[in-house]
């Protein structure tokens, strides 16, 4: 995945109070968040992108980034993780500002500028801008814990998979039984030394292809099986698995242990609007309720993308695309009445 980047010339973070000033805040780094990045460069507005998962990409990255799209204009099939890439590229040609890993919960408008609270692993920080625009998905995704790996998420258990090479020659278990497992478990099976994939039952909520996909690459699948522990080796690297396999018929319990240096918890997210039902919008149904132009009830707030919703809304990624570049020509028109609402062609 193109890295994004921490700091730039046009956007100006202040260390002493930890606050970014930028034109535009996104609040949220999935496809939409990421095309409205690219489209206020086109427009000459600086703008930082919010997002409390730890990687840009939203829906996608979280839950199906190897997974074909056959839907989004220009490809007739584009895999999850490299339209993600190709987004992040297209803003970053703008320089946007990103702050992955950061939580939005306040805002506040002095009627001149917008202030959003961020919180993240580093403590509260604030951004000051002039517009917002809430491509927040279908919200804020915590993942679900694996009890056992109370401890090491970060050092050998993640959540995510943002790059395989990371996990080349290691052996790899992978927990869970829906869509995200089997597709790590696929992703990593060619680059890993060994793939593993654990579940507590039989039954599986993935899809029956890529179930079958998973067997007839030899993948080995462990089911009615709980991981007991995650152990350390004598550096305190993450070393092994153990776990605890229920024969169905005697209900009897052995325990195995696996070799793995890295522990992928797939066990699906929860999803929540949480602060941003508390901003003073209309918000139904989990869904801000928005006008022609993407405009929110409150001045200088737009949303687009899944979290917008009016009559005939459908969510899909084409969509948010057409709302991100709506939102953010009405923005500059708002914050500079003399601009032009048709931004003219990129092709210009
Ligand atoms: C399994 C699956 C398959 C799909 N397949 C397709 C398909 O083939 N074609 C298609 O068009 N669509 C598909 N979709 C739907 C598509 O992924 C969504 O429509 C799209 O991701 C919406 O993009 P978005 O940017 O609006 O929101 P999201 O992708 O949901 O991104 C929103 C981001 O906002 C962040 N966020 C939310 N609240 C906060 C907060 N308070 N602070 C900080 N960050 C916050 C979230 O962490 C998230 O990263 C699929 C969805 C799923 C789950």
């Amino acid at each position: 995945m193109a890295e994004p980047t921490e700091t730039t010339e046009t956007n100006r973070t202040t260390d002493a109070t930890r606050t970014t000033e930028v034109d535009v805040l996104i609040v949220g780094a999935g496809p939409t968040g990421l095309f409205a990045a690219y489209y206020a460069g086109f427009r000459g507005l600086s703008s930082a992108i919010v997002d409390s998962l730890p990687e840009t990409g939203g829906q996608i990255t979280a839950m199906y980034p190897e997974k074909m799209i056959y839907d989004v204009a220009g490809f007739p099939g584009v895999r999850g993780r490299d339209l993600v890439k190709g987004l992040v590229e297209q803003a970053n040609q703008w320089d946007p500002q990103y702050l992955l890993g950061r939580k939005a919960h306040g805002l506040d408008d002095d009627g001149e500028q917008l202030t959003m609270t961020l919180d993240g692993e580093s403590g509260e920080e604030a951004v000051r801008a002039k517009a917002v625009l809430i491509t927040a998905g279908i919200g804020e995704f915590t993942p679900r814990p694996l009890p056992a790996g109370d401890g090491w998420l970060g050092n050998g258990m993640v959540h995510f998979v943002p790059a395989l090479d990371e996990h080349a020659g290691k052996d790899v278990v992978v927990v869970g039984g829906g869509d995200s497992a089997f597709d790590w478990v696929l992703a990593l099976h060619p680059v890993a030394r060994s793939v593993t994939l654990v579940h507590r039952s039989a039954k599986f909520r993935a899809v029956e292809s890529i179930i079958q996909e998973a067997r007839e690459a030899g993948i080995r699948i462990i089911t009615d099986a709980e991981v007991a522990e995650l152990r350390g080796g004598a550096d305190g690297a993450l070393a092994e698995v153990s776990l605890e396999i229920k024969d169905r018929d005697t209900k009897e319990v052995r325990p195995e242990v696996l070799p793995a240096q890295t522990v992928v918890a797939a066990l699906g997210f929860t999803a929540d609007l949480g602060p941003i039902e508390s901003w003073g919008l209309e918000v139904h149904k989990r869904s801000i309720t928005v006008d022609s132009t993407m405009a929110t009830a409150r001045s200088r707030i737009y949303a687009a993308g899944d979290v917008a919703a009016y009559p005939g809304k459908v969510k899909l990624i084409a969509t948010g695309f057409g709302e991100a570049a709506t939102a953010v020509n009405n923005i500059a028109v708002e914050l500079d009445p003399s601009a032009h609402l048709f931004p003219g062609h990129s092709s210009g």
